[in-house]
């Protein structure tokens, strides 16, 4: 299917970009990778007048560590994530979120602001980027704002990003030593959105009890979900069978969930408490080593 026309345009600066979004307000839309956007115009749920493609801004794609976050650029490409030698040895939980997110096709160009940028409750960042406590960098006409990621979904395919602002850098806070998560996803073939997957990431002392746990649902609710009272319950608690059996129960009662194609609500809900369980014990398990 062919896009509505639109206008394209193509700053070369932030400023630029921002000046452009002020110009053409609602008529406008930022493309990054175009993998959310373009399949949207193409089955006309979204119609831009003027599509504005950041792709060439520099500064945009990086993945490092620097006071105390490690940031990843709003314009870095999932396949760029999927291969860095610092994700996959200090944060196993973006390893594993990244490599499940559609296909390689996919991945060598969608970016993974845009991921989080688009709201939907479907894609995979969200949830990771929940346990994770990150933070989300908007620029905009009053310059740059940082919203913690709990803030950030506001509801279906709605963020906390102003419409002249643009999604400059997701960081993550450096977590402390024996800490570690983890991503799992049950989806109906490869390269399908979740019928539900969840992430976690905890923190454990030298005896092996929870510090600090982080724990989002994916595609079991109009937006991302933060499963607190499974995190709350967790802390100060040993990691063994019967605590982690509770916590998968409480985030399966966080959860809200619709039957679809993907199935009925009890089917999601209970999917969520195995996933959540199964990724308490990878994570743990990676925390201790
Ligand atoms: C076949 C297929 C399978 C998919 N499977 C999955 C999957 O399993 N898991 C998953 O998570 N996703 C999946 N997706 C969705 C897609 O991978 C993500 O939504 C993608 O990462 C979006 O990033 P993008 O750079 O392509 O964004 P774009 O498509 O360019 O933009 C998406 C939206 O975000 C806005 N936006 C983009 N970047 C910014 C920015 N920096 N600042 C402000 N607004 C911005 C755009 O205006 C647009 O509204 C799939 C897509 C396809 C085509």
């Amino acid at each position: 299917m062919i896009p509505p026309s639109f206008e394209y345009l193509r700053p070369n600066t932030i400023p630029e970009a921002i000046a452009m979004l002020q110009e053409h307000g609602d008529a406008a839309k930022i493309l990054s990778g175009g993998q959310s956007l373009i399949p949207m115009m193409k089955l006309r749920l979204a119609r831009p007048s003027f599509v504005i493609d950041i792709g060439r801004i520099s500064g945009l794609s990086h993945i490092k560590e620097e006071g105390g976050y490690l940031k990843i650029g709003g314009l870095t490409r999932e396949a760029e994530l999927e291969v860095s030698s610092l994700v996959r040895s200090k944060y196993p939980i973006l390893a594993d979120t990244t490599h499940v997110i559609a296909d390689p096709q996919v991945r060598n160009l969608a970016t993974v602001g845009g991921n989080l940028a688009h709201g939907d409750p479907a894609n995979d960042h969200p949830a990771t980027m929940i346990a994770l406590g990150a933070q989300v960098v908007a620029n905009g006409p009053k310059g740059e704002r940082i919203i913690p990621i709990e803030n950030f979904f506001l509801s279906l395919f709605t963020t906390a990003l102003h419409p002249d602002e643009i999604l400059t850098e997701i960081r993550v806070p450096i977590a402390p030593a024996r800490s570690a998560g983890a991503y799992l996803k049950l989806e109906r073939k490869v390269g399908d959105f979740a019928t539900a997957a969840v992430a976690v990431q905890v923190t454990l002392d030298r005896d092996g009890i929870c510090q600090k746990a982080g724990i989002g649902l994916t595609n079991v609710g109009a937006t991302p979900i933060k499963a607190r009272r499974a995190e709350d319950f967790l802390r100060g608690k040993k990691l063994d069978e019967a605590a982690i059996a509770q916590a998968a129960q409480l985030a399966a009662d966080e959860a809200e969930p619709s039957a679809d194609l993907r199935g009925p609500v009890d089917y999601k809900r209970g999917l969520v408490k195995e996933l959540a369980k199964r990724a308490l014990v990878l994570a743990r398990d990676r925390a201790g080593k």
